[in-house]
């Protein structure tokens, strides 16, 4: 209470001083005018005071009005015109700030800013939508095509080779709407399950396991080294991970390979690693491969869709993890995941 009297009474302080400071400056101004006509006109006007004030005022008015419209309307119309052109769409627009005022040029950057990220946003979701259809459109193209000579009369070999395309095809699609899928529920994290308490060393041995067929027939070799580690977190989603991780390294690793898994526990985390010694991962593109879609040149004909690493990663990071890749000197890469220890409350 005793505070609000206080300021009101430093600001009627505050408006008398300034009604003073202005009759003062006006009473000048008049002295100086009066000086003025006197020097160049030889005559003294004999205007009252109310007059110049009136003058002056004007005049000081008008100079003030014009500032005030240069420093803070035309930037707000600026910006207001600015921002209509985005509504309609066009997110190429940038606002340039004339305006010296901090906080009119704080709007501006981050007006510029906000465009920035939703362009960047409707050129993903533009090539999102690109690839996906490519993706979709490929194997949709291979089933008809194989479906159209089964139509034919083809011998039982070609007929049973067919009938094999059109399975991996469709298998493909499955795995490529199951993937886009998840992705869309780990984006919005909207479906998370719950968590719970398991052992992750178990768990990377099954995805090994399940995964023989495909190395047993490359006749690769495994040397593992995991520490056991009970951990509380998302057990489905962290299969992807490691199915996806040893999946690659066995898919790029040459026939008769040997892939090296670790996972050593430190303080508070866990860190995984896996190495194979495949092509390795094209010069500067360490982070790319983590980008939706992405497959290097040589990797396009393999089996897959360039989806399990974005999958891996996001599901990493929800993990409150990181995970990254490097190329190893003689040959391969090495993949490292590492996540915190998360104790079950
Ligand atoms: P894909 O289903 O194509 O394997 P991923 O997202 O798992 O999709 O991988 C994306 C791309 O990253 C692969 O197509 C390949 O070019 C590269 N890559 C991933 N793992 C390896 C690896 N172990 N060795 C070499 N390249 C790899």
């Amino acid at each position: 209470m005793k505070k609000k009297r206080n300021g009101r009474s430093s600001l009627r302080l505050r408006f008398i001083l300034i009604c003073m400071s202005q009759l003062v400056l006006v009473a000048a101004l008049a002295e100086l005018a009066g000086w003025a006509f006197r020097h160049w006109f030889g005559v003294t006007p004999e205007l009252p005071i109310f007059v110049w004030a009136m003058v002056f005022s004007g005049t000081i008015g008008v100079a003030v009005t014009n500032h005030m419209t240069k420093m803070l309307i035309d930037p707000i119309a600026k910006l207001r015109s600015a921002m209509r052109e985005v509504a309609d769409g066009d997110f190429k627009v940038e606002a340039k700030c004339e305006s010296r005022i901090q906080d009119v040029q704080d709007i501006y950057d981050s007006f510029n800013s906000m465009v920035r990220e939703l362009s960047t946003t409707e050129t993903l979701q533009t090539d999102f939508i690109s690839d996906v259809s490519h993706e979709f459109k490929t194997p949709i193209n291979a089933i008809e095509g194989y479906a159209s000579l089964l139509e034919g009369e083809p011998s039982p070999e070609e007929q049973r080779a067919y009938v094999e395309k059109i399975l991996f095809n469709t298998r493909r699609l499955s795995a490529l709407t199951g993937n886009i899928l998840l992705l869309s529920k780990l984006s919005n994290q909207s479906i998370l399950p719950q968590k719970t308490q398991f052992r992750l060393d178990e768990q990377i041995r099954q995805a090994i396991v399940a995964l023989e067929q495909m190395w047993s027939e490359k006749e690769l070799g495994f040397e593992v080294e995991l520490e056991e580690t009970p951990f509380f977190g998302y057990e489905s989603l962290l299969l992807h991970v490691w199915t996806n991780l040893i999946g690659n390294a066995v898919k790029f690793s040459p026939k008769g390979g040997e892939i090296r898994i670790k996972m050593m526990r430190t303080e508070g985390a866990v860190v995984f690693t896996i190495e194979d010694d495949g092509p390795g991962i094209p010069a500067g593109d360490e982070e790319r491969i983590f980008h939706k879609f992405y497959q290097s040149d040589n990797s396009r004909e393999m089996n897959g869709n360039g989806l399990g690493l974005a999958l891996a990663q996001q599901i990493v990071e929800l993990s409150g993890g990181t995970i990254s890749v490097e190329n190893l000197p003689a040959a391969g890469c090495r993949f490292t995941v590492k996540l915190p220890i998360v104790v079950k409350v």
